[in-house]
């Protein structure tokens, strides 16, 4: 294969959701900056990202209550600085969207502020209920009109370049390879520094609100290039999202519940009370357990969400995106009831960073869902994920500005190019099976010997290569489910070595929390 196009810029970023975008407008008043996309520069989590962004705006609300409010969720594992850098920043950075462009949704002349689940005041800005979207569209324009930066979609980062770095005598991350994924050749990007802004893990599993673009390749370049990850235990189900859920699942929001739906097994009797007092209306987590419960013991694909009681007006007037959803799906609301499952939402843990972005490799950076920051700890305050992506990358672009002085320019060492003849088993093959053992035996409820057996099944996977069919998105494909086969190894290795339940990792073998022993982060180190 012939040489690969070089590119040289001063900071690569990977990823064009809120954490790569935010971050390289920021970086651009400092440096020159490539970021690269896998697929069209909107894909991403951000543009799905319904409630909004949590921070303090309103006078009854407080710094402190927003803290305890995301201490209580994270459930012993937040680190107290974290928490309150994202809380005492947030109203600042939450400004600066509304400066590249952002329209938050407004009432009585001022912004308007939803309330969630957890938050004990009204804090949620929101743009009606598709606020990624609103910023993704304004985030996307502010960075057209940069001139020093350059955005290339359908660009794949392959693997990451690192050398040794005489100044600091260590390694050091040095660019990427780079797959033009329609144009089917490589580029190697060098870079003084890399930002990886690559999203969440949520595709890893059979049923998620994520788009396929959340194959966890972030967390998987990092983790190959010697950063260490931490607490990717901690995945966030989401209790009710439509069936079939696929990719891209649409949520039914807990307030259709707050009115009055109630779950049921497919042949129609109630079974929510059989778990909690508050039936239906039970916190989140126990709903998802619950549900995966009966789809476990039933064998069903997925379980109903019956709004009949619920008075036909109500219905129309608070919920006019899930009746138009459903009635594309032939479910006419509300007398129809609505096939749910729970559906992996959103990853904790990720590459461990400190509070200014630096994972454990010089001249490596993270922010976003692909970092652990310290902010959710076992488990994440609704609203909280936006936030902490802006707040971050804020923090990593002031920290690399003064980094960048030490980060000279070192051309990268010349490692052939991949191997790319088609063998070994279809992607698309390979992929199913990981989603499913995902799915089946390290989903919402986990117990030693399913997580075992996880292991020694994705262990087994990698006996059989992944056939890459030729340089284009087939490559692509294969090489994305190699990342996949290797995050999941490590959300397994982390839960089993928590040997307890606490947040969002319950297992049967040990259903109590060790405070104990397992008051810490699970970090997995190269
Ligand atoms: C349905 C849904 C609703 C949500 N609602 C909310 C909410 O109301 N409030 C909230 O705070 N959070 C919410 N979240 C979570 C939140 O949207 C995400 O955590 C956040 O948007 C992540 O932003 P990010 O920039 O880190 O990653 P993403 O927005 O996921 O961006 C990742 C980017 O990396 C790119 N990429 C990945 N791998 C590669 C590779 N190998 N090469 C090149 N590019 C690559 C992707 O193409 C993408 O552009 C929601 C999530 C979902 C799915």
């Amino acid at each position: 294969m012939s040489e690969a196009e070089r590119i040289r810029t001063d900071i690569l970023v990977v990823g064009s959701g809120i954490a790569g975008l935010s971050f390289s407008l920021k970086a651009s008043r400092f440096a020159h900056v490539v970021i690269v996309t896998k697929k069209e520069r909107v894909e991403s989590n951000t543009n799905y990202a319904q409630g909004g962004v949590a921070a303090v705006f309103d006078p009854h609300d407080s710094h402190e209550t927003h803290v305890a409010d995301t201490l209580v969720a994270g459930a012993g594992l937040c680190h107290l600085r974290a928490v309150e850098e994202l809380v005492r920043e947030g109203p600042e950075r939450v400004r600066e969207l509304m400066d590249w462009g952002v329209r938050f949704s407004r009432e009585g002349g001022r912004v308007s502020l939803g309330r969630e689940a957890g938050h004990s005041e009204r804090r949620i800005l929101h743009a009606e209920d598709l606020t990624g979207q609103e910023i993704e569209r304004a985030l996307l324009a502010a960075v057209a009109a940069e001139p020093r930066i350059t955005l290339l979609e359908d660009h794949f980062v392959w693997s990451l370049s690192t050398v040794m770095d005489p100044m600091w005598n260590r390694v050091r991350c040095s660019g990427a390879l780079v797959l033009d994924v329609h144009g089917g050749s490589f580029k190697r990007i060098e870079a003084r520094a890399v930002m990886l802004a690559a999203g969440g893990t949520g595709y890893l599993y059979r049923h998620t609100t994520n788009p396929d673009i959340a194959t966890g390749d972030g967390i998987a370049l990092g983790y190959t290039a010697g950063a260490a990850v931490a607490n990717l235990e901690f995945v966030q189900f989401h209790p009710t999202a439509m069936y079939p859920a696929e990719a891209r699942a649409r949520l039914v929001s807990e307030a259709v519940r707050g009115e009055g739906a109630v779950l049921r097994r497919r042949d129609g009797t109630e079974f929510m009370t059989g778990y909690h007092p508050a039936g239906s209306l039970a916190p989140r987590d126990v709903v998802a357990r619950a549900c995966d419960a009966e789809l476990k013991r039933t064998g069903d694909e997925f379980v109903l969400l019956d709004l009949s009681a619920i008075d036909p007006l109500v219905v129309k007037r608070r919920f006019p995106n899930i009746v138009r959803e459903c009635a594309a799906r032939g479910v006419t609301l509300p007398l129809d009831p609505i096939p749910v499952v729970p559906a992996a939402h959103y990853q904790c843990g990720g590459l461990l960073t400190d509070w200014d972005g630096r994972t454990s490799v010089t001249g490596l950076y993270a922010a976003g869902e692909i970092a652990c920051t310290g902010v959710h700890g076992a488990n994440r305050l609704a609203s909280n994920s936006l936030l902490e992506a802006v707040v971050f990358s804020h923090r990593a672009s002031v920290r690399l500005a003064a980094d960048l002085q030490d980060l000279t320019s070192i051309p990268g060492v010349i490692s052939s190019l991949p191997d790319l003849v088609a063998h070994g088993r279809p992607p698309a093959e390979v992929e199913r099976e990981i989603r499913d053992l995902m799915w089946d035996k390290v989903g919402i409820v986990r117990s030693d010997d399913r997580l075992e057996a996880a292991r020694a099944e994705i262990d087994t996977l990698s006996w059989h290569a992944i056939g890459r069919d030729g340089t284009g998105p087939g490559a692509m494909h294969a090489r994305q489910t190699e990342f996949m086969r290797l995050v999941a190894g490590l959300v397994v290795r982390c839960a089993k070595r928590r040997r307890e339940s606490r947040g969002l990792h319950f297992t049967e073998t040990h259903p109590r929390r060790d405070n104990e022993h397992y008051l810490r982060d699970t970090v997995l180190a190269r």
